[in-house]
């Protein structure tokens, strides 16, 4: 069987697909042309970030799977795919642990003003400790996690061991889970009003583009912080720029943008109350070697008919 790369991942991926006498092409050029010549005759796609319109799919005429390397699929035309019975593969097991500690990292790197000390400490300033703007911890506040998926869940439980309060909206989770997982189920108004500390973990689509936009932001705490590692778009960047800039907000922490690499000279470059990562929450060592090996796995267990597939890997087939 052959099998294009997309994008660059671990060996430890590469290996199964190499000890199962596949044929491996790997793909770095993304342009269209390209990419129609060259697909052309896989049986199965790994993919990273690179766009997968129709027209390039439609060239495809071997294709039976494609195994995205990470659990987003907004990058993909799943309509063709659902179309022409091409199976869409996640790596659902692999991710969601390195991302809740990006969160954790950000929250606390925000919450107790850590680039304000930083700057102070090496710049002689030290005795200035007593002037920093006051900082705070996660004990017994109030944290906001919207959408209680994989990623969301592991957030949760991650917020619970500062033992804080974890509030969930999620319309499509029983209460029941929520409360299970020692968290309050709360509508979207409700919980932005309360809530001292927010995390995204919903995917991109109709429903979630602008979730958080100049109408809910207005609605935050002063010092709230606000966390987005699901996808750009979710959070609206000109009304959170607005926000950070007034100091309407505590601060915030991006690693998904709306057009990704940001512009040069981006305005939320300029602001001080920010953290920014270029799109790698998921890419600590361990991770990248699970989703490597996950999303080879999907996709040699697929064609290989190996009933050995995960369900919740596999999301169509
Ligand atoms: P998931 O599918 O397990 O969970 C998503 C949850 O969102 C579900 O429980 C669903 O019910 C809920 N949801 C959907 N629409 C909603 C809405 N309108 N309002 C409230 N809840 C809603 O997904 P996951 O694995 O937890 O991933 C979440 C997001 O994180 C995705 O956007 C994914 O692309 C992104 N992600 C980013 C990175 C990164 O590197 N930054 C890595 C992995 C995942």
């Amino acid at each position: 069987m052959k099998i294009a790369i997309m994008g660059k991942i671990h060996d430890d991926g590469l290996d199964i697909l190499k000890n199962n006498n596949c044929e491996i092409i790997q793909i770095s050029n993304f342009d269209e042309e390209y990419l129609k010549k060259n697909l052309i005759d896989v049986n199965g796609i790994v993919i990273r970030t690179a766009i997968l319109k129709s027209n390039i799919l439609a060239e495809c005429n071997k294709l039976k799977i494609v195994s995205r390397h990470g659990v987003g699929y907004d990058n993909i035309d799943t309509e063709y795919l659902k179309k022409n019975q091409i199976a869409l593969g996640i790596t659902g097991t692999s991710n969601a642990v390195s991302v809740a500690e990006h969160v954790m990292t950000m929250f606390l790197y925000l919450a107790k003003k850590i680039y304000i000390s930083h700057e102070l400490t090496k710049n002689g300033k030290f005795n200035d400790r007593n002037n920093i703007p006051d900082f705070f911890e996660l004990y017994k506040k109030n944290i906001l996690i919207f959408g209680f998926g994989r990623i969301g869940k592991e957030v949760a439980k991650r917020c619970n061991g500062f033992d804080a309060n974890v509030y969930v909206y999620d319309p499509y989770i029983n209460d029941s889970d929520i409360k299970n997982n020692d968290c309050y189920p709360i509508d979207k108004d409700e919980g932005l009003k309360i809530a001292d500390y927010i995390t995204i973990h919903l995917p991109l689509n109709e429903k979630t583009k602008n979730f958080i936009s100049f109408e809910q932001i207005k609605n935050l705490k002063k010092d709230s912080i606000i966390v987005n590692t699901a996808r750009g778009g979710i959070v609206n960047e000109e009304a959170l720029y607005i926000a950070l800039k007034e100091k309407k907000i505590g601060g915030a922490g991006l690693d998904v943008f709306d057009i990704e690499p940001p512009i040069k000279n981006h305005l939320l470059f300029s602001l001080e109350n920010i953290i920014l990562t270029p799109h790698n929450a998921a890419l600590t060592l361990e991770c990248r070697k699970r989703m490597a090996k996950e999303a080879c796995e999907n996709v040699y267990y697929y064609l290989s008919n190996n009933n050995k597939l995960n369900k919740r890997n596999i999301l169509m087939n």
